[in-house]
């Protein structure tokens, strides 16, 4: 069985097919780096294995499971672009409302376990309003990770982060990977992906362009993939 399968999704804005026919299937502690140009459908992709919007045709299973099942969505972690976090809370309330809303036997203990992990246990109480971005992203981590997800979705974890939210992010990733946990990661920064990337998934305009493991030929020189998979 697939952690992950995409299985002929389809997607809309309108009348523009952001997504077609796209299928492909990723298996336990595979890590994928998921490519494409700027408007390829990488977030639109991300988020419809998220369970966060539907397709309009096909379907996603995450282990076999229908995503429409609360208990298939729980074992899916997404680190997007807005940082999902309320302002007006306190890192430790924020944490402790999403490991009840996942179901944590003792919220208070992951909130504060994710806070230490994450650099943040002598802040925990202060106001998310008040704090850098930094803090807000690295917040934003410990809620993505906090339910332990047997599937990470990332995208572009890279680009908005700071320094420190990056070294705290890529310490949790490996981690991850030596779990055998199930990583797509959509990102611009092709030869870092690579490097990460057990398996590739290059969408060209909605199509899948490449689906395969990620060979030595694409370490050598990353825009291989572009020259021989990309749109014309
Ligand atoms: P980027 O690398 O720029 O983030 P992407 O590969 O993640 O791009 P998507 O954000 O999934 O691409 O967008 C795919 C296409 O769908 C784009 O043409 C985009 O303009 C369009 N699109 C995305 N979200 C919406 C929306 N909510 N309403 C209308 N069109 C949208």
């Amino acid at each position: 069985m697939s952690a992950v399968e995409v299985d002929r999704v389809w997607k809309y804005y309108g009348d523009y097919p952001a997504l077609k026919d796209i299928d492909f299937k990723v298996a336990d502690g595979d890590c994928v780096a998921l490519l494409g140009r700027n408007g390829a459908g990488k977030t639109t992709l991300l988020r419809i294995i998220a369970g966060l919007s539907r397709p309009a045709k096909g379907e996603v299973r995450i282990a076999g499971r229908d995503l429409r099942e609360l208990s298939t969505r729980r074992r899916v972690g997404i680190l997007g672009h807005g940082i999902a976090v309320y302002d007006e809370l306190s890192a430790l309330e924020n944490l402790k409302i999403f490991a009840s809303l996942y179901g944590a036997a003792d919220p208070s203990r992951t909130a504060m376990e994710w806070l230490e992990r994450t650099g943040l246990d002598r802040v925990k109480d202060g106001l998310v309003r008040e704090f850098s971005r930094g803090m807000r992203q690295r917040l934003a981590v410990a809620r993505a990770f906090l339910h332990d997800p047997t599937v990470l979705l990332l995208d572009e974890p890279f680009t908005a982060l700071d320094d420190r939210a990056i070294a705290v992010l890529q310490g949790l990733l490996k981690q991850a990977r030596q779990a055998g946990r199930t990583i797509i990661m959509s990102t611009h920064q092709l030869r870092e992906a690579l490097e990460l990337a057990s398996h590739v998934v290059l969408i060209n305009r909605g199509h899948l362009g490449f689906h395969g493991v990620r060979t030595q030929e694409m370490l050598d020189d990353p825009s291989w993939l572009y020259r021989n998979y990309g749109e014309a």
